[in-house]
């Protein structure tokens, strides 16, 4: 990570300081800053008005007590938590995660690589990210239903298609999206479609939301390739996890020419040299939600199974982390540098450690980070409440092509970005930097509010 410009040590000082603890914000913080150093020398105007600090600190923070009874007839508390982040360029916009680690510090690392990753898409939606410590696993379709019904019953005077439009992220998929979207119907008597994105496409949603981060980061990825006259065709390839983005990120790399030999959960990896068999995959995780496991026992002769393993061990060409933050670390990218890797792009958000990103940099692989390779998921979010507003839906195909004009463009700018800053081929100086001055420029405009 380039070092600090030390007109931004305080601004990290304070941030320390005032989010004590919060190491996953303290990292995305230090990040973002890592690549400002340069605009402020360019432009002192930056640092002028506080707007880096104002950056850093959420607009709003609210968190919530979420009392629900499960199946056995207890009852059950979890804390929730919507961080109102930026709102410069539009309404806060970002996930939900129901994920037992998930805390406040959690929500604010998310909520502030949103507003970055929501500037650099160019559509006006500002950041937001929320969630709860809830854990889905292994509880019962009434349970969760419950839990959101719970979760909705307070989040509902802090949302709106104007104010507040929050989606999925771990632990949150369409049926969540679903009993949120019908407690909000029922509190506040609304059919306010724009509220909520990630809905199903018979009550409100967009086709290709689903895909939509999983083929976004294939197509910022491939644009990546492109610039080194390389393609997706018959390249090996590693993804990590096995949720939704991973699926779909699959799906397009294979539907490129891509063979994808590995993917994972919590408890394990996958490998399967002949290439993942999707159908198969989808069947287990999005209708039975099962696991890793089950996928690796229903295919004895050609699938091994590394229970605890380390799926950055497999050797490939492209290697797509698509399950969590912090999964792929310096020792990961060291094996990966070895075994060959020419491009890493990432599907998670903050999937590698600083250190894991310095190795790829310094050994030349082409790197996307989360914030504009896997933007493709909010984007069409863009799209639904777009869609929502006019009462339109539109086509799967017209639909996927502007999420592929969007990936292209974002790639675009961050690649004219580092260039415009000395830095060519840096996407994450690109990124930061690109996303960085969209939303200080608003910012500035919008006066000290
Ligand atoms: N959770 C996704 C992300 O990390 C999507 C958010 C959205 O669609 O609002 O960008």
């Amino acid at each position: 990570m380039p070092p600090l410009d030390e007109k931004l040590e305080p601004v990290l000082d304070d941030v320390l300081r005032r989010n004590a603890g919060e190491d996953l914000f303290h990292q995305a913080v230090r990040e973002v800053l890592g690549s400002l150093g340069a605009v402020i020398a360019k432009h002192p105007d930056y640092a002028e008005a506080a707007l880096i600090e104002r950056l850093c600190e959420p607009e709003r923070q609210i968190i919530f007590r979420v009392p629900w009874v499960d199946d056995t007839g207890q009852v059950q508390i979890n804390r929730g938590f919507r961080v109102e982040f930026n709102s410069a360029l539009g309404p806060y916009k970002g996930g939900l995660r129901f994920h037992p680690s998930v805390t406040l510090g959690t929500v604010k690392f998310l909520g502030f690589e949103q507003v970055f990753k929501n500037a650099l898409t160019g559509m006006p939606i500002g950041g937001g990210k929320g969630g709860s410590d809830f854990n889905p696993r292994g509880r019962s379709d009434a349970e969760v239903m419950r839990f959101c019904q719970s979760f909705m019953t307070e989040l509902y005077r802090h949302v709106g298609e104007y104010t507040d439009v929050p989606a999925g992220d771990i632990g949150v998929g369409e049926r969540e999206i679903g009993y949120l979207f019908g407690q909000y119907k029922r509190i506040t008597n609304r059919y306010e479609s724009g509220v909520l994105t990630g809905k199903g496409l018979t009550w409100g949603g967009s086709q290709v939301r689903k895909e939509a981060t999983g083929y976004g980061a294939v197509y910022f990825t491939e644009e990546m390739l492109h610039t080194r006259g390389e393609s997706f065709d018959g390249k090996r390839i590693v993804v990590s996890g096995s949720g939704n983005v991973s699926i779909y990120t699959i799906e397009k790399a294979q539907q490129l020419g891509g063979r994808v030999i590995a993917c994972s959960d919590s408890d394990g990896f996958v490998l399967e040299e002949t290439g993942i068999d999707l159908a198969l995959l989808k069947e287990i995780k999005e209708r039975r939600r099962g696991r890793i496991l089950h996928y690796a026992e229903a295919r004895p002769s050609t699938a091994a199974y590394f229970s605890g393993g380390r799926i950055w061990d497999v050797a490939c060409d492209i290697a797509m982390p698509s399950a969590t933050q912090n999964e792929l670390t310096g020792r990961d990218a060291r094996e990966l540098v070895k075994n060959g890797v020419i491009a890493v792009g990432e599907g998670a958000n903050m999937p590698c450690t600083p250190e894991a990103v310095n190795v790829f940099m310094e050994a030349g692989v082409l790197f996307g980070p989360g914030k504009a390779a896997n933007a493709g998921g909010v984007a069409t979010s863009a799209l639904e409440m777009q869609q929502n507003a006019s009462r339109d839906s539109w086509t799967f195909e017209r639909t996927e092509a502007s999420l592929a004009e969007i990936m292209r463009s974002i790639h675009n700018r961050c690649a004219a970005t580092a260039d415009e800053y000395g830095a060519p081929g840096n996407y994450v100086l690109g990124a930061n930097v690109a996303g960085f001055v969209r939303v200080a420029d608003a910012m500035r405009a919008l006066g000290v509010v």
